[in-house]
């Protein structure tokens, strides 16, 4: 008999790649297509969305040897402030507005002087941020803005592509971020003498590094091989299923990270699986923006549950907003473990994760712990099928209901919420 393993959903929207991929003609590199899709004359490739940070960072602290922080939400990967480490520079974190992802904005004006050497405003989840905010704050201060789109790989915002409206914008080519080569990065920068010197300071930091390369690219292989949906309860369900029995949250959240990652150049084999399949994302991102708008409205329409959305974003996942810490840990002690891409975004606020050192302006970051006991993410994956989804509605709604009459205002009317995101 053969064993045929179950349907699993990943928990994020990511491209999946298929065997004409891996193999044949190159048409155009793959940084030339990024730039072209993000409308900007160049984009640079590193070995990961943090390598591409670090690098952007690096580069940027050559420039104002006297700024040394870099500020950013107290709500995001802990990878970011690892990547701001090992530039050599400090994070400084600035709490979210209630109940929404995007900095405070006036936290953020108080959180930068002349020792600012960047901003970073994070498009979290493929959800927009509020960049003219962050670039009027950076331009009183004479800091730089580096856009994190790591999440956000197609989202637009203003009608320019996210990622390009700062000084520098990073992009995470990870598995389940989108377009992934396993793990890579893209980085782009507005002003010519930015770019050469990221692009020297890429060739001087991240090196060719064979074994990092061959790693990856076996890793990629497996990527291709069990990304799809009956591949999935093994290489990504069954390590979440375990790692939950043993309560570990970071690792069935995948945030056991630490300052000694790669850096190194991508090999040639998976920049050109990345060129191959770069021609089937923009029919992707319309496919999961459709199935994403079609889906807001019923998570919506539960009571004491917000959805958050925008007209521009991309969609790996939809993000929701629990009346309260108990009742988003009990939706996910129903479905966590279960099949259906339902998943935590980040663990913890920053100053919470235990491998992080201490933070200026981590004393103080209310809003970002209660968005992180608060929320959760159903995938937007078009492999969690419509009665699949109905069921994770189901059980959502069941436990708000079964737990009273929300103990916070229904949607649209949650206090802190701006009315465009209602
Ligand atoms: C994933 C992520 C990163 C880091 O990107 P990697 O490619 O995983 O190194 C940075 N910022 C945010 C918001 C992310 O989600």
């Amino acid at each position: 008999m053969w064993f045929r393993p179950e349907r699993e959903a990943p928990p994020t929207a990511g491209l999946p790649l298929g065997i004409t991929d891996l193999g044949g003609e190159v048409r155009a590199p793959l940084t030339a297509l990024a730039a072209q899709w993000l409308g900007v004359e160049e984009a640079q490739l590193e070995c990961s969305g943090t390598a591409a940070l670090t690098v952007a960072l690096t580069a940027l602290s050559g420039h104002a040897r006297s700024r040394r922080d870099v500020v950013i939400p107290a709500f995001t990967c802990p990878l970011v402030p690892l990547a701001i480490r090992r530039a050599g520079l400090e994070p400084r974190l600035v709490d979210l507005r209630a109940g929404h992802f995007d900095m405070d904005p006036v936290r953020l004006a108080e959180a930068c002087n002349e020792r600012t050497l960047a901003i970073v405003p994070t498009h979290l989840g493929g959800r927009v941020a509020d960049v003219a905010t962050a670039k009027a704050v950076a331009a009183a201060t004479g800091a730089y803005v580096v856009e994190d789109a790591a999440q956000a790989f197609g989202a637009f915002l203003d009608g320019r592509a996210a990622g390009t409206h700062g000084d520098v914008g990073f992009f995470s080519l990870a598995a389940g971020k989108g377009l992934s080569i396993f793990e890579g990065g893209l980085l782009v920068a507005r002003d010519d003498a930015v770019r050469d010197s990221i692009r020297r300071t890429s060739r001087r930091i991240a090196g060719w590094h064979p074994g990092w390369e061959l790693r990856r690219t076996l890793e990629l292989a497996g990527y291709a091989a069990f990304y799809r949906p009956r591949g999935l309860g093994m290489a990504y369900g069954g390590p979440l299923r375990r790692a939950l029995r043993r309560g570990d949250l970071l690792g069935a959240a995948g945030e056991h990270f630490g300052m000694d990652f790669p850096l190194h150049r991508v090999g040639r084999w998976r920049r050109a699986v990345g060129a191959r399949a770069f021609h089937r994302l923009p029919l992707f991102i319309e496919t999961t923006t459709t199935q994403a708008r079609a889906r807001v409205p019923a998570l919506a329409s539960i009571p004491g549950v917000h959805v958050y959305s925008d007209d521009s974003g991309t969609w790996p996942y939809l993000m929701l907003l629990l009346p309260d810490e108990s009742t988003r840990d009990a939706v996910l002690q129903r479905l966590w473990a279960s099949r259906h891409g339902v998943a935590r975004m980040f663990v913890h606020a920053l100053p919470d994760y235990p491998y992080l050192a201490p933070m200026a302006g981590g004393d103080d970051v209310p809003n970002a712990r209660e968005f992180a006991a608060r929320t959760l993410t159903v995938t937007n994956s078009p492999w969690l099928d419509d009665a699949s989804f109905e069921h994770v509605c189901a059980v959502i709604e069941a436990t708000v209901v079964s737990r009273g009459a929300p103990a916070y205002p229904a949607t649209g009317t949650v206090t802190g919420l701006p009315s465009t995101f209602a």
